[in-house]
């Protein structure tokens, strides 16, 4: 193809495809593939009156929880949902411009994948943040639509399609065919509430105060959903003694872990089960031969899909990059005005 005829196709128009996840956002651009994936996570500093983004992404994690009084490190999105519009502005307009590398905005198109069963409201937030960010056109696609495009489901085929993505604030489970999600379902028991519960289980039988990031890396180190007698493992974790105010060290193993979260693994699980049920016989019986793609996050907790097939009986596969998934099947999209006329929400 010609030099003119990319520029008249867009092909340097620098189109973003967004997954704005409530633990981390993903950026794809067209023709490059994915230029960022940082936590969403914005540190910001007040002074009671103004108030100013100190950091946004994995150097604003660094500073969960390590905060002095006059800085604040917050998540924006919450639940699959934007919690604070303007911070979320900000942090968009931040990684847009990451991903252009430059200081001033290009108008570009965006596509910004989201949870099904947003209301009205919160859709139009998501298209007013994508344009107040810097957005020319802003397409809206469902997550789990993305998600299995990103996993080279057929979802344009008339056969029924399981896809459970597992995230920081949601799981969700959803079945597509002939380029519509059919039916979908989520629960808010996912990696957060996973992170929440070890901190409080940690704090009740041991005394001892730990940060999320502490939990969060005992659940991607030790956790897991299954029970694995080859594989006792065990960590050390250290933290502040509720007693006695002084640093702490106290050791605890996978068994335990895996009980500690055993009630979103349940839950999730009681999604899948009563999707299933709700499912067209058809559809379900495709399901039952196909079985069920898992992405996501979670989707990387150990055992996890040992423990879903075991529970339904069905075929469980874990997504090549799971935390890539939705990010890559919405740059699929990008690429094709074809597809995105079929799987654009209206
Ligand atoms: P979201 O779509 O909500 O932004 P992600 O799909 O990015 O979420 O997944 C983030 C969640 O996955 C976090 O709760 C994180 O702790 C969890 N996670 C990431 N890696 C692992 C792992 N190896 N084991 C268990 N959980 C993990
Ligand atoms: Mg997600």
């Amino acid at each position: 193809m010609s030099f003119i005829s990319n520029v008249i196709l867009g092909a340097f128009s620098n189109d973003l495809a967004i997954d704005l996840g409530t633990a981390n956002t993903l950026v794809f651009e067209k023709g490059k593939g994915i230029v960022i994936s940082e936590p969403s996570v914005v540190a910001i500093q007040t002074d009671g009156v103004n108030n100013r983004v100190l950091a946004v992404g994995l150097e604003a994690k660094n500073m969960l929880g390590r905060t002095p009084g006059n800085i604040i490190a917050m998540r924006p999105m919450r639940d699959g949902v934007i919690a604070d519009y303007e911070v979320t502005e900000a942090m968009l307009r931040h990684f847009i411009l990451k991903a252009h590398k430059r200081r001033k905005l290009v108008r570009c198109r965006i596509i910004v994948a989201i949870p099904s069963g947003i209301t009205p409201v919160e859709k139009r937030a998501v298209i007013e943040t994508a344009e107040s960010a810097g957005a020319r056109d802003v397409f809206l696609i469902e997550e789990a639509m993305a998600a299995a495009i990103g996993a080279g489901l057929p979802v344009f085929e008339p056969v029924g399609n399981m896809i459970v993505d597992i995230g920081g604030g949601t799981a969700e489970v959803a079945v597509i065919s002939l380029a519509s999600v059919v039916y979908s379902q989520s629960v808010r028991e996912a990696g957060y509430k996973m992170d929440f519960e070890i901190m409080r289980h940690i704090k009740k039988h041991y005394n001892l105060a730990i940060g999320e990031g502490t939990a969060e890396n005992i659940k991607m180190t030790i956790g897991n959903a299954y029970p694995d007698p080859e594989n006792l493992e065990t960590i050390e974790v250290k933290g502040r003694d509720l007693i006695w105010g002084i640093p702490k060290t106290i050791t605890i193993g996978a068994e335990e872990v895996r009980e500690i979260i055993s009630e979103q693994i349940n839950a999730i699980l009681n999604i899948i089960k009563a999707t299933l049920e709700q499912t067209p016989p058809e559809l379900a019986g495709d399901i039952v031969e196909r079985g069920i793609v898992l992405t996501g996050g979670v989707a990387l907790l150990k055992n996890l899909d040992k423990f879903l097939h075991q529970e339904t009986g069905l075929p469980i596969t874990v997504t090549k990059d799971p935390l890539s998934t939705v990010v890559l099947g919405s740059g699929e999209v990008l690429g094709s005005d074809e597809i995105l006329k079929q799987v654009m929400i209206t």
